[in-house]
């Protein structure tokens, strides 16, 4: 295992590291530099010690031969029989890149029963479409399907493998990536080809959602990233598309120490990130009695309620209603955003609402900065005046 060594023969305890830690993974003893088991290896700390005290001492990996690898591949998540919405953005973006790079794209499918969905993978952009159909894989246990991601990265060895950042997709992508010794990069807003390099650049919100990084994977395959439903575009499907269907057989499970006694669904899924239409509120909606009238205004126009994280954090909303780079990513054809401030981990979540009504009685309020259709006032007032135009 790589680890952090402090030399004590040149440390002279001046305490400058320690400062520069910002998991307190150092502190002193006997005036020396002392690590500790916070330690993150991120290596800030070598820097920062004017004596050169402080090396890391990297585990000899063995090296990839990165010219094995080709190919994107996208994992194709069922549920209840139907494939996720999530699943059919990432093909569309996994084209973009495969044409970019000159190579095949390839939809994952398994589950106990899954002929009925190769087509709609193969439409939706599938050059080929690898399927295991196995009474284990009814559950979604992460076991079983480690097992068949281990098995065919190491035989097929794709270069970029991509997963939809749903439940099963958080638990399952990074333990995939730990099984095979890569990195793994979660919840990505943008997937991109490096020119020069031919890299993935996987970029996501960092520090809070106050930047964006940029992160690659050079040493070690595949490249893999999650990206959360809604953020991709969808693209058109083409029923007249043909693919390769390559059926692999289920591997002999290794552990099996899960056991599920009864799944059950929180509500219907991911309702926010499919509707059409969201009406959404902030903190100037006033009241929670004021929510009454939100709903009523989504109904009418046929609608869902979204809320800001203020909304959920003070109770007078659900998780599942909440937007933002901590919540759900919309896409909806239209967004009317009530007494909503506009901060930058909100707007992260509503950036490909097709059309967007602001409705703030400040002026000055960032949201304005995406709106299409400004409305200065009181969004109280606003709505009752919508919800009786509508009823009349
Ligand atoms: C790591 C992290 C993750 C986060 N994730 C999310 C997230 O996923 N989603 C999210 O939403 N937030 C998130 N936040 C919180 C975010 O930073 C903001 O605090 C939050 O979005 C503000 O909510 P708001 O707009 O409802 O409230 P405020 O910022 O208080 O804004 C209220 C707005 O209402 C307006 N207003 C007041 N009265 C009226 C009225 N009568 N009529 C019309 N307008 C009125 C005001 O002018 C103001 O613009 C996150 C923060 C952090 C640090
Ligand atoms: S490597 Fe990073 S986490 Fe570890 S002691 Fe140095 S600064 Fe702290
Ligand atoms: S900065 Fe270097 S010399 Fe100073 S305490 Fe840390 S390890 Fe020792």
């Amino acid at each position: 295992m790589s680890q952090l060594t402090i030399n004590l023969e040149k440390c002279t305890g001046c305490g400058l590291c320690i400062k520069s830690c910002a998991t307190d993974a150092l502190h002193k003893e006997n005036n020396k530099a002392m690590v500790n088991e916070n330690c993150t290896l991120c290596g800030i700390c070598i820097d920062s010690c004017p004596f050169e005290a402080i090396s890391i001492e990297k585990e000899n990996l063995e090296e990839v031969d990165l010219s094995l690898y080709e190919g994107i591949w996208v994992f194709a998540e069922q549920q209840k029989g139907e494939i996720l919405p999530v699943v059919y953005e990432l093909l569309g973006k996994g084209k973009e890149l495969s044409l970019e790079k000159g190579c095949k794209l390839t939809a994952l499918i398994f589950a106990d029963e899954v002929q009925c969905n190769i087509q709609k993978l193969i439409s939706y952009g599938a050059d080929r479409v690898i399927f295991c159909e196995d009474a284990a894989l009814a559950e979604k246990l992460d076991e079983n399907y480690i097992e068949l991601f281990d098995t065919l990265i190491n035989k097929h060895k794709p270069d970029i493998l991509l997963f939809g950042a749903t439940g099963f997709g958080r638990s399952l992508a990074p333990r995939v990536a730990a099984r095979v010794g890569t990195g793994l990069t979660a919840d990505c807003t943008l997937l991109e080809i490096d020119k020069e390099s031919g890299l993935l650049q996987q970029t996501r919100p960092a520090f809070g959602g106050n930047l964006m990084a940029t992160i690659i994977c050079p040493n070690h395959r595949p490249q893999m990233a999650t990206v959360r439903p809604g953020v991709l575009l969808l693209q058109e499907e083409n029923t007249s598309n043909e693919g390769e269907v390559i059926a692999v057989p289920m591997p002999t499970i290794r552990h099996n120490h899960i056991e599920i006694l009864e799944e059950v669904l929180s509500g219907e899924i991911n309702t926010i990130a499919d509707a059409k239409i969201i009406v959404s509120v902030g903190r100037g909606i006033g009241s929670q009695k004021n929510m009454s009238l939100v709903h009523r205004l989504a109904e009418l126009i046929g609608g869902n309620v979204g809320v800001t994280r203020s909304l959920v954090d003070i109770g007078w909303s659900q998780y599942e209603n909440q937007i933002g780079q901590t919540g759900s990513t919309v896409a909806p054809k239209l967004l009317i955003a009530c007494g909503i401030s506009g901060a930058i981990q909100h707007l992260a979540g509503i950036s490909n609402a097709e059309t967007i009504i602001v409705i703030n009685s400040d002026p000055d309020a960032p949201i304005f900065s995406v709106a299409d259709y400004k409305v200065v006032g009181d969004c109280v007032e606003v709505i009752k005046k919508l919800i009786a135009t509508l009823e009349d």
